[in-house]
């Protein structure tokens, strides 16, 4: 009988800033709540240094930074060491290897459309000058996923065209080399506006490469400011004329964060979303009084990520130890699948005992 396929859950981040609450609810809450729900074998979480340094490669000290800031954060969000394997990506030369190798199953073409590839090489205003390694990150990123045998991705929905390329990779290195690699699928978010998360400047997405992120680490002074800055309906000037919350950056970030319990603590004159979404729609309700609700929400969510991230800080030399820790599992598992696609691709030679006798027989002849 053939064996049930493990279910294995890989992501990651690449350390270029602190992780920010659309990282939060695009991915963090996801991995989290799928690590307690106990349903699965394996989990790996990268902090994707090799891939942040194909748009950084000038900036290393940058990368060596964040490091840190994002394995506190993955502490701080509830991520368990005990549970997960933290681990840090160049620290795999396997992820190299297979890359390489991946590298012939992919054509430039395929890499040029990329949407996602496409949007960040002109927000990066690469123009021709694109770095090889930031064009072929997919590819990469291919390499990440399938040197675990992921089955599970949680990511936002940034990552669906790298979740394709990596099930093309897949379907062509088993076709000409047999079964050896697993076909992942993206875990989104259930709760659509947190598939991408706009920056507090109303920009499509909260990025830290756009500085329009409010950080899970903000101070609790720093939140509020940014809050009360934050983008509204610019047609809705005066209290009573009536306001637009579709596209609202505030209202969708209630969308993301406001639960029940949250009118019944700070808002009480409101039961839910939907009444103060209402009553902003019909005219009567300032933006100050939003975003102020707004704030008390993102205070009540992030406090106690602030405080465990505080707690994980007070002994850094811990924090090493879980990554290296961690990498050192994932490196195993990485090595285990790259003997196997050696062995699929019979570019075992040494030892491939069989091979060495026939090409004895053949040339003792
Ligand atoms: P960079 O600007 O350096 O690319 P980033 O903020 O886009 O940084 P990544 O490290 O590229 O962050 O993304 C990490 C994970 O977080 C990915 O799974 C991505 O889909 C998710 N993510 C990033 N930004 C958002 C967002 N605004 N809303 C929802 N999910 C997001
Ligand atoms: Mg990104």
């Amino acid at each position: 009988m053939a064996k049930a396929q493990k279910k294995i859950i890989l992501t990651g981040d690449r350390p270029t800033g602190r992780l920010h609450v659309g990282h939060y609810v695009g991915s963090l809450k996801q991995r989290v709540a799928l690590q307690n729900s106990g349903e699965f074998d394996e989990v790996y979480i990268m902090i994707a240094d090799a891939q942040a340094l194909t748009d950084n490669a000038d900036n290393p000290e940058k990368i060596r930074q964040n490091i840190i800031e994002v394995a506190l954060d993955y502490l701080a969000v509830g991520l368990d060491p005990a549970r997960v394997n933290l681990f840090i990506q160049s620290q795999i030369p396997e992820l190299c290897e297979m890359t390489c190798f991946y590298m012939n199953l992919v054509t430039v073409s395929r890499l040029q459309r990329n949407p996602t590839v496409k949007s960040e090489i002109q927000m990066r205003n690469f123009a021709s000058s694109i770095p090889a390694g930031f064009l072929t990150y997919p590819v990469s990123q291919a390499a990440d996923i399938t040197a675990f045998k992921a089955t599970t991705v949680p990511t936002g929905e940034d990552q669906e065209p790298m979740l394709e390329q990596t099930r093309e990779i897949v379907r062509a290195f088993n076709s000409i080399y047999g079964d050896v690699l697993v076909e992942p699928a993206i875990y989104l978010s259930a709760n659509k506006v947190c598939l991408r998360l706009p920056g507090i400047d109303g920009r499509a997405k909260m990025s830290k490469s756009l500085g329009n992120c409010i950080y899970l680490s903000e101070p609790s002074d720093d939140l509020k400011k940014k809050v009360m800055s934050m983008f509204t309906d610019k047609n809705h000037l005066r209290v009573e004329d009536p306001g637009e919350v579709e596209g609202n950056p505030v209202f969708i970030y209630l969308d993301a964060f406001a639960r029940d319990e949250h009118f019944a603590e700070f808002l009480p004159e409101y039961t839910n979303l939907d009444e103060m979404k209402a009553h902003y729609t019909r005219g009567g309700l300032g933006d100050v009084k939003v975003k102020k609700f707004l704030n008390n929400v993102l205070q009540a969510e992030l406090a106690p990520i602030r405080e465990r991230r505080r707690a994980y800080s007070r002994d850094i030399p811990e924090v090493y130890r879980i990554l290296q820790e961690g990498s050192m599992r994932a490196r195993e598992k990485a090595a285990q699948t790259m003997a196997e696609m050696k062995r699929a691709m019979k570019i075992n030679y040494f030892d491939d005992t069989a091979l060495i006798a026939e090409q004895a027989k053949r040339f003792a002849g």
